[in-house]
């Protein structure tokens, strides 16, 4: 049966193991299906029929959305998953037409983009990907087991030891590779250290920011131009922010957020108050008197975190993936698409390249792949963890006013505007923001405000003559 897009020369490589059916453990499940005879999924939590939040994934309750080149993969390793969110009710978006942004700099201009989102549910799109797999012939799911260790071989791993959530059942499950893609909460570093290896280290970026969600009905006579509405903080005053956007079963998801340990309350009045307090009133406005569909439910493990498994020795048929080895803060939108493009890197490890020594291939080649969802989420992040202007060092201060510039004309100009939504969505490198057509007017503008406003660390003149 032709389940995938892409059937390849059957190379059968023995049984592999994957630890953890998220977003991460399904992809890199369906890539190692086209080599491996066998493949399990080892999940620790029951796997429900419906496209429902589960435990082991509490941040499904969290608004999720999938950036363009997330997107484009999903669509190459299941033809149609788009097709088959569309006829569930979700919307499709585009990015600057049908969405309303508003950054501290001001709003985005709305036109057509061309940069859609299809907004569905993380529950429902985790739902449709596993459904695919499991009409496939070589991947085997195990729910209701966890993994608790590795089980050494005599040069590389022989597989996993496993527990059974239900009864404490242990069971050995062997294996020729074994891919952790067990979440923010990976336990590999100890696995490692328990067999003789030594665990990664990591680099933690942390912008202090809180999550506060609440499902709602959309009412039935809204008449607002929009299917979104993101309002982004800015640092270092604006921390607050938030986004409201319509996904299936005709629900809006209002995510509020606050920066630098500006936490959201998780208590529904003040939920409402928070969000009257942004600094632009769409979400509010919307939700005010728009029916409530859940609690509110709070969220605030968010830091950016990457443990360097491309530098630590691992034994060779070991991988981590995903959010196991990178998490980003989840506001930037861009953990599912890190995901895949991680994937899709394994996929490239597999078809080229012997099989002996795959993990420090993988993990290279991953840590490069997501640099850019590192690189942009942490250079922003980096300045909530700081502080204020004066504690950033100097480079970091002159990309803060070059970036703050960028903003400013991308509130002005269409083209900039699309090229910032392409870089959000990963279809465009971050540095083409650096453009000339946009560095050079940027620059132009720091430099004249520059002029025209006084260093921030600087003392005001006041304070000059107060002193003495
Ligand atoms: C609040 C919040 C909002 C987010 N919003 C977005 C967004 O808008 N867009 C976006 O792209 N990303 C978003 N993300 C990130 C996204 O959820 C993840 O990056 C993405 O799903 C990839 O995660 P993963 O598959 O690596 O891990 P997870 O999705 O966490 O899955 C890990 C799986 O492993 C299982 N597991 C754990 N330990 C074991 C074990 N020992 N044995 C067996 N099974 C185990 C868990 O039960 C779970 O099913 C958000 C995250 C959070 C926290």
């Amino acid at each position: 049966m032709l389940v995938f897009a892409r059937e390849r020369t059957p190379k059968p490589r023995g049984h592999a193991v994957v630890v953890g059916a998220g977003v991460s453990g399904l992809l890199s499940a369906r890539v190692l299906s086209e080599r491996f005879d066998r493949v399990t999924i080892v999940e620790r939590d029951a796997l429900p029929e419906e496209a429902v939040a589960r435990k082991g994934v509490p941040q499904a309750r969290h608004l999720h959305s999938l950036a363009a080149r997330g997107s484009e993969i999903l669509e190459d390793l299941f033809p149609g998953l788009d097709e088959e969110l569309a006829a569930a009710g979700c919307p499709l978006l585009d990015q600057a037409s049908d969405a309303v942004t508003v950054l501290a700099a001001g709003r985005l201009p709305r036109f057509r983009s061309g940069i859609t989102m299809r907004s569905a549910s993380r529950a429902l799109v985790e739902r449709r990907i596993r459904a695919r797999l499991e009409e496939a012939p070589n991947i085997n799911f195990l729910p209701g087991r966890e993994v608790v260790g590795l089980l050494p071989g005599p040069k590389e791993i022989s597989g996993v030891k496993t527990r059974s959530r239900v009864d404490g059942t242990p069971e050995e499950l062997s294996a020729d590779l074994v891919v952790d893609a067990s979440g923010a909460g990976s336990r590999a570093p100890r696995w490692l250290e328990e067999i003789g290896h030594k665990a990664p280290g990591e680099t933690v970026v942390d912008a202090r920011l809180g999550y506060a969600t609440r499902w709602y009905r959309v009412p039935g006579d809204f008449s607002g131009d929009w299917t979104g509405v993101a309002v982004l903080p800015g640092w270092p005053e604006t921390t607050r922010g938030g986004t409201l956007r319509r996904v299936e079963g005709d629900l809006w998801t209002a995510v509020l957020i606050g920066t630098g340990g500006d936490y959201p309350p998780t208590d529904p009045e003040a939920f409402v108050s928070f969000a009257a307090s942004l600094h632009s009133p769409d979400i509010h406005d919307a939700i005010r008197d728009a029916e409530p569909a859940s609690p509110v439910y709070g969220y605030r493990r968010t830091a950016n975190r990457l443990r360097h498994y491309e530098r630590t020795r691992l034994p060779g048929n070991f991988l981590v993936a995903g959010d196991a080895a990178c998490v980003l803060n989840p506001s930037y939108g861009q953990g599912m698409t890190a995901a895949a493009i991680s994937a899709m890197a394994l996929r490239g490890c597999l078809d080229g390249g012997p099989a002996s020594n795959l993990s420090r291939r993988f993990q290279r080649r991953q840590r490069e792949a997501v640099a850019p969802c590192w690189t942009a989420t942490t250079n922003s992040d980096a300045q909530w963890a700081a502080g204020g202007l004066e504690d950033l060092g100097l480079a970091r201060r002159i990309l803060y006013r070059i970036s703050e510039e960028v903003m400013e004309l991308a509130v002005a100009r269409q083209d900039v505007a699309r090229t910032l939504l392409g870089v959000k969505n990963l279809i465009e490198p971050p540095v083409a923001l650096l453009r000339p057509g946009i560095l050079i007017p940027a620059l132009a503008r720091t430099t004249k405000r520059r002029k025209t406003r006084p260093h921030p660390t600087a003392p005001a003149e006041d304070e000059l003559v107060a002193g003495g």
